[in-house]
C-alpha cells in the first residue's frame, strides 16, 4: 500500500488552502479578519461561504451537515440535516444557507447545564466557530460550533476555552510591549496531546460487561507478567498494532491531523499517538476527533481502542500529556529562551509568571484533570501525582537560584549576567528529564501531564491560559512604569526575585512518586486533593472566582453549575460501575463459583463412596465456600450502599458519600473476587481474564 501523504492530508478539511481556493478575494479576506478579530460575520458573506462549502463538500459525498459541538458530557455531540430542500414538481435541490451555516437550534434539554437552563426554557443553540476546521466525514460536513443557552451562558467546553485564548492574548500583548515588542498584535496558546490508549480484541472485549458499560475491568486478577520487565516501551511493533497504526494515520492525515509520533507505551497493550502541536483550539477539536477516529479505526482490524484512564489494574493507566506554549503572530515562541539577553530576560520573567501562577492556583490545575477515571491515575501508585509541581531542570533552576541571590549563574567554563550576557541554550528534551513531574518544563514548552487521555483537553488548556493571563497582567501592571527607562531591568530582576522567594515552594526536580515527596510538599503547603470529590469544591474558591470573572471566562453562575456537572458525573460513574459490578457478580462470577464448588463436592460424594482420599478436593471446597460467602455478604452490601447513595439530594454529600463508601465496598469486593479467580479453572471462570486480554493482540 503506497500513500501520497501531501495527497491525501487535509483532503476532507475545507482547510485554509480550500478557502483561499474557492472563496473571492474580498470574502476570503473578511472572513480571515473575522477569524482574527473576532467580529460578526455579515449575512452576505456568511451566505456565500455557505454556499462555497456545500459545494464543496457535495463533491466530498456529504449529503448532510452537522453542527459540532462538545457539551459537558464530555463527548462530543451532532445532529445531522440535509442539504435537501423541495423544488418544482416534486424534485429536489441541495441547499445550505449562511444563517444554517452560522447558527442551529438542537434540542438541548438533554445536555448536562447544572442547572443554567431549566428545562421549561430548554433552548440553546450553537454557533459557528470559524476559528477552527469544517470537515467532511461519513457523508456529513461537520462545523465546529460553540453551545450557549439563550441566555448567553455556556454550556459547553469550548467557549470558556475561546475566551481564555482572548485573555491570554490581550494579556501577552501588553505585557510584550514592555519589552520592546511593538509588533506583537496576537499572542496564541498552543498545544500538542500526546495521547495514550489501550487495544485488546473485540472477541475478549464483547465478553466482558464491565468494560462494555464503564470502560475498564472492574473484576481481574493480575497476571503473573505485568509492566515489570519493561519489555512493552518502544518495543517494535506486532503487525496487526502496526497495521492498526497505518490505518489510523492515513484517517488522521486526511481529516488534516498532523499525526506525527506512534510508539508502544510502557503497560502491554498500551500505545500512543502524538500529533505536532497546534493553536488550542484546533487542538482541541482535533483531539477529540482523533478520539473518535481512533475507536473506529480499531473495529475495523477487530479491536477495541480503549481511551479510559485505568482499563486494567496492576499496569499503567493512561494520560494525556498536555505540551503548552504561546507563540506570537510575529513567530516567537514565548517558552523558548531565546539567544540575546533581552530574549533571555523576557523569557525568564514570564516563567516566574508560570511559577507564581502555578503556585497560586495549583488547585485550578488539579481541577482540570480530575475525573473518576483519572483518580486511578493521580494519587494511586503511578504517573504523575496527585499534587502539583512544577520540574524546570538543574541548568534553569541554577539560573533562577542566582537571581533570587542576586549571584551570577555559573556554569563549568563561564559567568553569565542576566540581562547582560547572554544564557547558553537549555538542553532540550533530554532524555534524563523528569518523568514524574506533573508540570515540566521540556526546553521549549511545559508537559502538563495530569490530564486524563479520556478527557477533553479544552478545560485544562483554558484553565492554564487564564491563570497566564492573570499573571502576566499583573506583571506588567508593576512593570508598566518603568518602560523604557534604564531601571527597568533592574525592577524586573527584583520582580522575578520577589516572586521566588515567595512561590519557589512549586518547583520540585525530585521523584514525584515518592513518600518524601508526599510528607515535603506537606511541609511546603501545597495542596494535596487526592480524588475528584476533594479537588471540585475549590473551584469556587474566592480567588479563583475572582480571575475567571475578570477574564470573563465564567460568571459565578457559570462555575457553580459546572462544579455541580463534574460531581454528578463522578457519582454517576461510580453508581454505573457498582451496579456493573452487582450483576456481574450475580449473573456470571458467583453461579460460576457455586457451580464449580458443586461439580467438587459431587466429585468428593464419589470419591468417598469408593473409600479414596478427596483432601484436595475438601480443601478447595472449603476455600471457595468461605470466599463465596464474602462475596455473596460484598454483593448485598454493596447493593445497600448504592441505594443509600442515591436517597442523597446535596450533589457534593453524595459524590462523597460514593467515594468513600461505595468506592471501598467495590475495591473489597473486587479482591473478593480476584482470590477466587487464581483458584478457579480457566475454563470455569466466565469472562476473559488479565493475560487473554492484554497479551493476545
Ligand atoms: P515526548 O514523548 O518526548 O514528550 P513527543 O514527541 O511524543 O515527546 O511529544 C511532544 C509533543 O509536544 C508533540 O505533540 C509536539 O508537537 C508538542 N510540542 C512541541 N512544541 C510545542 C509548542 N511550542 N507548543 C505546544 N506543543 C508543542
Ligand atoms: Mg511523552
Amino acid at each position: 500500500m503506497n500513500i501520497n501523504v501531501p495527497e491525501i492530508f487535509a483532503e476532507n478539511v475545507f482547510s485554509d488552502a480550500v478557502m483561499k481556493d474557492r472563496l473571492p478575494k474580498n470574502v476570503y479576506k473578511t472572513l480571515m479578519k473575522t477569524i482574527q478579530n473576532g467580529r460578526q460575520l455579515d449575512m452576505t458573506t456568511a451566505d456565500f461561504i455557505a454556499n462555497t462549502m456545500k459545494e464543496w463538500a457535495l463533491e466530498k459525498g456529504a449529503t448532510h451537515y452537522t453542527h459540532w459541538f462538545q457539551p459537558l458530557t464530555g463527548s462530543t455531540a451532532e445532529k445531522h440535516d440535509s442539504f435537501i430542500a423541495p423544488a418544482t414538481r416534486g424534485t429536489a435541490i441541495m441547499e445550505f444557507s449562511g444563517k444554517s451555516l452560522v447558527k442551529g437550534e438542537p434540542d438541548a434539554s438533554s445536555f448536562p447545564s447544572g442547572g443554567l437552563r431549566q428545562t421549561s426554557s430548554a433552548r440553546g443553540y450553537t454557533a459557528w466557530d470559524p476559528t477552527s476546521y469544517c470537515f467532511v466525514k461519513e457523508g456529513s460536513l461537520y462545523i465546529p460550533t460553540v453551545f450557549l443557552s439563550y441566555t448567553g451562558e455556556t454550556l459547553d467546553k469550548k467557549t470558556p476555552l475561546l475566551r481564555s485564548m482572548d485573555a491570554l492574548s490581550s494579556s501577552a500583548v501588553e505585557f510584550l510591549k514592555l519589552f520592546g515588542n511593538d509588533n506583537v498584535s496576537r499572542v496564541t496558546s498552543t498545544v500538542g496531546a500526546e495521547q495514550e490508549y489501550f487495544l485488546i480484541d473485540k472477541d475478549m472485549y464483547d465478553k466482558r460487561t464491565d468494560l462494555i458499560l464503564t470502560g475498564r475491568t472492574l473484576f481481574g486478577a493480575k497476571p503473573p507478567k505485568g509492566q515489570e520487565l519493561d519489555d512493552q516501551y518502544f518495543a517494535n511493533l506486532r503487525p496487526r498494532i502496526a497495521s492498526y497504526m497505518a490505518d489510523l494515520d492515513e484517517e488522521l492525515w486526511k481529516l488534516g491531523i498532523y499525526s506525527k509520533t506512534k510508539h508502544n507505551e510502557v503497560a502491554p497493550a498500551q500505545h500512543e499517538m502524538a500529533p505536532i502541536f497546534t493553536t488550542s483550539n484546533l487542538g482541541t477539536d482535533q483531539n477529540e476527533l482523533a478520539m473518535e477516529v481512533m475507536e473506529k479505526v480499531a473495529l475495523k482490524h477487530n479491536l477495541i481502542c480503549l481511551l479510559h484512564e485505568k482499563p486494567f489494574e496492576g499496569v499503567n493507566g493512561s494520560g494525556k500529556h498536555n505540551n503548552w506554549s504561546m507563540s506570537t503572530d510575529d513567530g516567537q515562541n514565548l517558552l523558548d529562551p531565546g539567544d540575546t539577553p533581552m530574549e533571555n530576560l523576557q523569557f525568564l520573567t514570564i516563567l516566574c509568571a508560570l511559577i507564581k501562577g502555578i503556585d497560586e492556583y495549583a488547585d485550578l490545575m488539579r481541577i482540570s484533570a480530575s475525573s473518576a477515571g483519572n483518580d486511578h491515575r493521580l494519587g494511586a501508585d503511578e504517573a504523575p501525582p496527585a499534587i502539583v509541581s512544577m520540574f524546570l531542570g538543574e541548568e534553569l533552576d541554577a539560573v533562577l537560584k542566582a537571581i533570587e541571590e542576586d549571584t551570577v549563574y555559573k556554569t563549568q567554563t563561564q559567568a553569565f549576567e542576566i540581562g547582560v550576557n547572554a544564557l547558553p541554550s537549555f538542553p532540550k528534551d533530554s532524555t534524563d528529564r523528569n518523568r514524574t513531574s506533573p508540570f515540566a518544563f521540556t526546553g521549549n514548552r511545559f508537559e502538563f501531564r495530569m490530564v486524563g487521555s479520556s478527557d477533553n483537553i479544552a478545560c485544562p488548556n483554558a484553565l492554564l491560559n487564564t491563570i497566564v493571563a492573570e499573571e502576566l497582567s499583573e506583571f506588567t501592571e508593576i512593570l508598566k512604569p518603568f518602560k523604557n527607562t534604564d531601571k527597568f531591568e533592574s525592577e524586573v530582576k527584583n520582580l522575578m526575585k520577589n516572586v521566588l522567594k515567595e512561590h519557589r515552594r512549586i518547583i520540585f526536580n525530585g521523584d514525584g512518586y515518592s513518600l518524601e515527596w508526599i510528607q515535603e510538599a506537606e511541609r511546603r503547603g501545597l495542596p494535596n486533593y487526592p480524588s475528584t470529590v476533594d479537588a471540585i469544591p475549590h473551584y469556587t474558591d474566592e480567588k479563583n472566582l475572582r480571575i475567571f470573572k475578570k477574564f470573563g471566562i465564567y460568571t459565578e453562575n457559570e462555575l457553580k453549575a459546572r462544579t455541580e456537572v463534574l460531581l454528578e458525573k463522578y457519582s454517576k460513574t461510580l453508581r454505573i460501575e457498582a451496579r456493573t459490578m452487582i450483576q456481574m457478580a450475580r449473573k456470571q462470577l458467583l453461579p460460576a463459583t457455586l457451580e464449580y464448588i458443586r461439580t467438587l463436592c459431587d466429585t468428593i460424594a464419589v470419591k468417598n463412596q469408593i473409600g479414596i482420599s478427596a483432601v484436595v478436593e475438601s480443601k478447595t471446597v472449603k476455600k471457595l465456600n468461605d470466599l463465596a460467602e464474602a462475596f455473596y455478604e460484598s454483593i448485598e452490601n454493596l447493593e445497600q450502599l448504592v441505594n443509600d447513595a442515591c436517597e442523597i439530594k446535596e450533589v457534593l454529600v453524595q459524590a462523597r458519600f460514593f467515594r468513600e463508601k461505595v468506592l471501598s465496598e467495590m475495591e473489597r469486593m473486587r479482591t473478593t473476587s480476584d482470590t477466587i479467580e487464581r483458584i478457579m479453572p480457566s475454563d470455569k471462570w466466565p469472562v476473559p481474564d488479565y493475560s487473554a486480554m492484554i497479551y493476545n493482540v
